[in-house]
């Protein structure tokens, strides 16, 4: 198994509903691969991780990359898993503008802007102890 975590930038505007449904498709769709994970969303930036399967998940992420929802696609990490950290979660789902700053661990200000790809390339181990914190084992 792998995982496979990356940020991105929303190029449309994604309102509760609009989230909704892509993590309807995403849920049924990852249900159907065997793939699990956690999808972050805070002021037009996504982070997800997505973990099973090597082929299963390198597939899917090349999909969910050409999609033009979002661009500025940067990989953070990819590496190989023994034990997934999100076994009970075919997408588990935080929008992290309702969270009380104060209850996120490390909060950064890149969670109060948009960022850039070149900016996402420096804050990779901020984001995975970002995911960490929402891990259900
Ligand atoms: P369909 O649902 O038939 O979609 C066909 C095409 O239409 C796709 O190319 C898609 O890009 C586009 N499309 C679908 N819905 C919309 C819409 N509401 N508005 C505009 N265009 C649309 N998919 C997963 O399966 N698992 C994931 O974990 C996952 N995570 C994602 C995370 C992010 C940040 C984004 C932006 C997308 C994610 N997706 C995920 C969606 C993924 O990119 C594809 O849209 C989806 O997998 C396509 O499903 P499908 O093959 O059943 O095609």
């Amino acid at each position: 198994m792998i995982r496979i975590i990356y940020a991105s930038s929303a190029t449309v505007e994604f309102t509760e509903s609009k989230l909704m449904q892509l993590l309807g498709k995403a849920r049924q769709n990852n249900g159907e691969l065997d793939v699990s994970g956690l999808l972050l969303y805070a002021k037009g930036n996504f982070f997800q991780i997505l973990e099973g399967d090597e082929q299963k998940v390198d597939v899917l992420f090349n999909k969910i990359e050409q999609d033009d929802r979002h661009g500025s696609v940067v990989v953070l990490d990819r590496a190989e898993i023994s034990k997934r950290a999100f076994p009970n979660w075919s997408m588990g789902f935080r929008n992290l503008e309702s969270f009380d700053k104060s209850q996120i661990r490390g909060y950064n200000d890149f969670l109060d802007r948009k960022l850039t790809a070149e900016e996402f390339g420096d804050i990779g181990d901020e984001v995975i102890s970002l995911i960490n914190q929402f891990r259900t084992i």
